[in-house]
């Protein structure tokens, strides 16, 4: 049996790309550019510190469960009551505004040029991140 998920609460920053500008995957650490596959490195140390001390609740039995590393997603177990969970990324959202009807819609950011339908208006229209 697979391990509940908890969704993390702290996510890396949204960062660009050194030498295309281009939005990076996020994450930490070397990170290839999908658009042009220059490798970046990328170090936040606020996020990591916080990825450490992040504290979540056992899904089990509630207990408060310090993270200690920052790595996501990861395979934490309680101390309390032995049950093993997942901690895993957070999903980061950026909010988007419609070209036709200024709707904002809230999508996951991924790099390049992408095609969105508005659920307002249906009107198609590109992002690039
Ligand atoms: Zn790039
Ligand atoms: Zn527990
Ligand atoms: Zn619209």
């Amino acid at each position: 049996m697979a391990p509940p998920d908890v969704e993390s609460r702290v996510a890396p920053p949204l960062v660009n790309c050194a030498q295309c500008g281009g939005m990076l995957p996020q994450g930490l650490g070397e990170i290839e550019c999908v658009l042009c596959g220059a490798m970046c490195r990328v170090t936040h140390q606020p996020t990591i510190i916080a990825l450490m001390g992040e504290k979540v609740q056992c899904p089990h039995c509630m207990t408060v469960v310090e993270a200690g590393t920052d790595k996501r997603p990861v395979d934490l177990s309680c101390e309390s009551c032995s049950g093993i969970f997942t901690l895993t990324r957070k999903i980061v959202k950026v909010e988007v505004q419609c070209p036709s009807c200024e709707a904002n819609l809230r999508i996951r950011p991924r790099p390049g040029k992408r095609e969105l339908t508005c659920p307002g208006c249906q009107k198609p229209f590109f992002v690039t991140f």
